[in-house]
């Protein structure tokens, strides 16, 4: 699991020319500085705005490529939200309504929210309820940082992988939980080794709706996204 994280844009570039960028350099220093900046807006000055910033910090920081192409804006009953990230192939077609934009745009097969200041169970209701509500987005990972209250990065960090197809007995969303910092949800040291903590997305999930005739670009299969490499990056590059 050593190149355990692949880059890819579904939104921004044709699926069939996915790139392979490797991010594992991990923050240049223009980012790192970038970083600071957020961080010194967050806990230095007048303006007091931890979540929206910390958030940005975070999820810009890791560099999983996945987590690292953008965000989609959507709206649906009145009630528009934003991830933190999403990936829709382009060639997923339009629907007839009820689409992300509260009309016929599609919607993303995969979002990405991270919560800091934001409660555990506001983000995961965000999520099973509006993001993998039926005929919506088809996985969702969900990254909890606990908050603290020094200038130091988190040290307990949760990770959730939602698939629509993994489901209780009973029909419930499912999802497979990760801990990834340095210490538990119970307090305790722990010290994730790489390859411990992966998740691993289907490409039937990612392509989930394309055409029939849309071939998938030759990626792993599954993709693995090691969060190690999250990790590492939360407390190196946020500083
Ligand atoms: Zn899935």
């Amino acid at each position: 699991m050593t190149d355990s994280f692949i880059s890819w844009n579904m939104t921004d570039s044709q699926n069939t020319a996915a790139t392979s960028q490797n991010t594992q350099g991990l923050c240049t220093d223009a980012e790192i500085d970038k970083l600071k900046k957020y961080r010194n807006y967050w806990w230095k000055t007048g303006n007091y705005h931890p979540k929206a910033k910390w958030e940005e910090a975070s999820v810009k920081s890791t560099n999983l490529g996945i987590l690292s192409s953008g965000s989609m804006s959507t709206k649906s009953r009145g009630s528009g939200k934003e991830a933190d990230a999403s990936y829709i192939p382009v060639v997923k077609p339009q629907v007839n309504n009820g689409g992300s934009d509260g009309s016929n745009q599609p919607w993303p097969n995969l979002v990405v929210e991270v919560a800091y200041s934001e409660t555990e169970a506001n983000i995961k209701n965000k999520v099973e309820n509006y993001w993998l509500a039926t005929g919506r987005a088809h996985d969702a990972i969900v990254i909890k940082l606990k908050p603290i209250d020094s200038a130091t990065a988190p040290s307990c960090m949760t990770a959730w992988h939602y698939c629509t197809n993994v489901r209780t007995a009973a029909g419930a969303l499912n999802p497979t939980m990760y801990e990834f910092g340095t210490v538990d949800r119970q307090g305790n040291l722990i010290n994730p080794q790489l390859g411990q903590n992966v998740i691993y997305i289907q490409l039937n999930c990612l392509y989930h709706e394309v055409p029939a005739n849309f071939v998938i670009p030759p990626l792993p299969n599954p993709i693995p996204i090691d969060l190690f490499h999250a990790r590492f990056a939360i407390e190196h590059c946020i500083v």
